[in-house]
């Protein structure tokens, strides 16, 4: 006989079936109309609408940016965990190269990393999640299961998650799933990892001061430029070197500015730039290097030096538990094989991390490139996807969320149990 659970999947497949139709069209149009980090006032508008048609009643957050809804479906009891599943809603400031109907109108922004489909995506589970409510009768009642819908701004300027848990949208969630589109894997595949899935991000901003004056004169002068060329130099000689070299690590300046003229020693001089690091050891470890290869460089030139480390972002941390469930329900979807061990965590960061500092979840891979065409990456001028993922993201969101709800205790009573 078939299982409640069995019954829902099959019933899930059928809804998203009928709904891929709409979810191309959704994601062409959010491609075609992208608004960049921190400004996706029509796009969560657009969302609201949609969500509304469905019967949902979502909440706006803070200043028009971001949405979420709850959604019961068949009778779940009190203490059923909620289940968030997040998308993110920004585009980039690039210049859409495709030349596809539904390329970029909104000049010099594009949909380039795909949080047009991760939308679009978490927006079909909602409908259909919606619509099998429907189909939750008194004779066949369907396993319970408490969603929230999570739609956050500004992900490229790893802002928004830490926005959204601040006005509370992780009240009440037990568990949040999240995916990234991967443009390295074929439609039909996805990646998995069991804890450190990207690396923490702190931006390092340095001020130089010195003392200005004629460049034919350097010796009235204390020269920023001078000491900046060797603070560059000395943390990209000495910071690799401050850690176990198996240990992951990238540090690099990507900025700087400063000076007037090609005859003039200038008073000041600022570099910015970027630490990417897995393991919370060797970040404390090369934020102390940092600051104490930039302290000798101030004592060797004669400038001050400030260094400043801004917007710090966690690692994505898979929890094992609750990818056992995904890997699960993705190998029901696109079969085992297609379920993939990501080997090494990736150097790029993602604020879905400031989620799970909070509650625990898993964020997965779901590839996009097309079987027969060119690939391009992530952030690349005529990045595209294989619209088959859309379908098959939003079946593997919903069923690893029915399987979260019937098997999930809390990791204490888990122990003790
Ligand atoms: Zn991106
Ligand atoms: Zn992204």
């Amino acid at each position: 006989m078939q299982t409640q659970l069995g019954r829902c999947a099959e019933l899930i497949d059928s809804q998203v079936a009928q709904l891929e139709q709409e979810l191309s069209e959704l994601r062409r149009y959010l491609h075609a109309h992208p608004e960049p980090s921190g400004e996706e006032v029509e796009t969560t508008r657009l969302v609201f609408g949609r969500l509304e048609e469905v019967g949902l009643d979502p909440h706006i957050c803070r200043g028009g940016l971001g949405l979420i809804a709850d959604l019961d479906i068949g009778d779940p009891p009190a203490d059923a965990p909620r289940i968030a599943l997040r998308a993110d809603l920004d585009a980039l400031r690039l210049i859409d190269e495709k030349e596809v109907p539904y390329a970029s109108q909104n000049q010099g922004i594009a949909h380039a990393c795909g949080h047009d489909a991760h939308t679009a995506i978490v927006y079909g589970a909602a409908k259909a999640a919606a619509q099998l409510q429907k189909s939750s009768t008194a004779d066949q009642p369907l396993p319970g299961a408490r969603l929230r819908f999570i739609f956050q701004p500004a992900e490229e300027t790893c802002e928004g998650a830490k926005s959204l848990v601040e006005q509370g949208v992780l009240k009440g969630v037990d568990v949040i799933l999240g995916l990234h589109l991967d443009p390295e894997r074929q439609a039909g595949d996805i990646g998995v990892r069991d804890g450190v899935l990207t690396a923490s991000c702190d931006e390092v901003d340095f001020r130089i001061q010195g003392k200005g004056g004629h460049a034919a004169r350097p010796h009235h002068s204390i020269g920023p430029i001078a000491a900046g060329a060797q603070l560059v130099n000395a943390l990209y000689q000495f910071v690799p070197r401050s850690v176990d070299s198996r240990d992951p690590a990238v540090f690099t300046i990507g900025k700087i500015a400063g000076g007037y003229a090609p005859n003039v020693i200038p008073e000041g001089l600022e570099l910015w730039g970027t630490l990417r690091t897995i393991g919370r050891e060797t970040r404390a470890r090369i934020i102390q290097r940092i600051r104490e290869i930039a302290h000798g460089v101030s004592e060797a030139s004669g400038v001050n030096i400030t260094v400043e480390f801004r917007n710090p972002l966690g690692s994505v941390d898979n929890d094992p538990r609750i990818n056992q469930w995904l890997s699960q329900a993705a190998a029901e979807v696109l079969g085992p094989s297609h379920v993939k061990t990501i080997e090494k965590p990736s150097m790029g960061s993602e604020d879905f991390g400031v989620y799970l500092e909070h509650v625990p979840g898993s964020m997965y891979r779901l590839g996009c490139a097309p079987a027969d065409g060119p690939s391009h990456f992530l952030h690349s001028p005529k990045f595209d996807i294989d619209e088959r993922a859309l379908g098959l993201g939003t079946r593997i969101f919903l069923r690893t969320a029915l399987l979260i709800s019937e098997n999930y205790q809390p990791a204490g009573e888990a122990a003790e149990s």
